[in-house]
């Protein structure tokens, strides 16, 4: 016979509050300690994870879209006639077909055809324009199409994700505050993928200034290594590696890079789901897996160890990471 206890709730500052609009619910996204996965594998290291799907359209993305859209509204070639064309692998083009519909502005997302097609049809959803470029171009494709796009159309910007300051100043104002108060300052090691690089250079940073001796962890494609090994290749981690290097990621910043394949990124975010009840995407799958090979490794073995977990599983329905068992 159970003995049903009450729900509990924490109780947090925002309890009975309204917020104003949904784009005030971006961030304070829960860290949560892997408890059942550390004890699985044996380790004193405390596994964090950073769980972003919390987010208010999904995934990490909400919060640089939100800062370069707003900037975007503040500069002084902004009017009535503005459209935004962007290139994106999927959740940023999500966050700002999200955003533009609040905001009432047109957008245009170029993206790669191989992108799961849940993310073509939130796009759409939002009210927004896809679309699509050949697989065999990589993201390198898309982006390249958006600037022809942009070129062609005198009303046209693009938020130029990779090479905007604001993408990654989002993230040392948001998530690296978050992640060192939430930790109380706990935090030794990120673990972070990298797409444009905005998360792993604006949390970095931040974090570097609290505490200097943060490791920084970057997550990469094995079949398109292109920081570890200056090698370009296709995958299926949505999300990681574009295939370049991006403007905005500082790589002074790493002190070491993972390599993973996809199909241990798949088979560790369906680990996570059953284990932890995480229904996390691929590039999650992937921070999750380097950060258990990393502990194998003296240096971090007894470490606090933060893993940015970037979007959820419903994302990935049409994908590998579901199968039909
Ligand atoms: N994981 C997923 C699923 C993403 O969509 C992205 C964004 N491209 C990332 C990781 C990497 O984030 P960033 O662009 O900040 O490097």
């Amino acid at each position: 016979m159970f003995d049903f206890a009450p729900a509990t709730f924490s109780s947090t500052e925002e309890n009975g509050r309204i917020f104003n609009d949904i784009t005030e619910t971006i961030g304070k996204t829960p860290l949560v300690r892997l408890s059942k996965l550390q004890k699985q594998l044996d380790t004193q290291a405390d596994l964090l994870a950073k769980v972003e799907f919390f987010n208010p359209a999904g995934s990490i993305k909400d919060r640089p879209a939100m800062a370069m859209i707003k900037n975007l509204m503040a500069s002084s070639y902004f009017c009535d006639k503005t459209e935004i064309i962007e290139a994106s692998s999927g959740n940023n083009g999500v966050a700002c077909a999200w955003l533009c519909a609040i905001y009432n502005i047109p957008i245009t997302i170029v993206i790669p055809e191989h992108m799961s097609i849940e993310r073509q049809k939130l796009i759409k959803h939002f009210g927004g324009n896809v679309v699509t470029t050949p697989k065999a171009q990589g993201t390198k494709g898309a982006i390249d199409k958006a600037k022809e796009m942009v070129a062609a159309n005198p009303h046209a910007v693009s938020l130029d994700q990779f090479g905007n300051s604001t993408n990654h100043q989002a993230h040392s104002e948001s998530t690296a505050q978050e992640i060192w108060k939430d930790s109380a300052g706990s935090v030794d090691v990120l673990v972070c993928g990298v797409g444009t690089g905005g998360t792993l250079t604006g949390v970095a940073r931040k974090l570097k200034t609290y505490k200097p001796s943060v490791k920084i962890v970057a997550v990469e494609p094995a079949s398109c290594p292109i920081l570890s090994a200056g090698r370009a290749g296709v995958h299926n981690i949505q999300g990681l590696s574009s295939g370049h290097v991006p403007d905005i990621l500082d790589t002074t910043l790493i002190s070491q890079i993972v390599t993973v394949s996809d199909e241990d990124a798949i088979a560790a975010a369906q680990k996570i789901a059953r284990l932890e009840g995480l229904a996390v995407g691929i590039s999650s799958g992937a921070t999750l897996h380097a950060a258990a090979q990393l502990i194998k490794q003296t240096e971090y073995a007894t470490k606090t160890i933060v893993v940015i977990l970037a979007d959820g599983a419903e994302r990935y329905f049409s994908t590998p990471l579901f199968r039909d068992d």
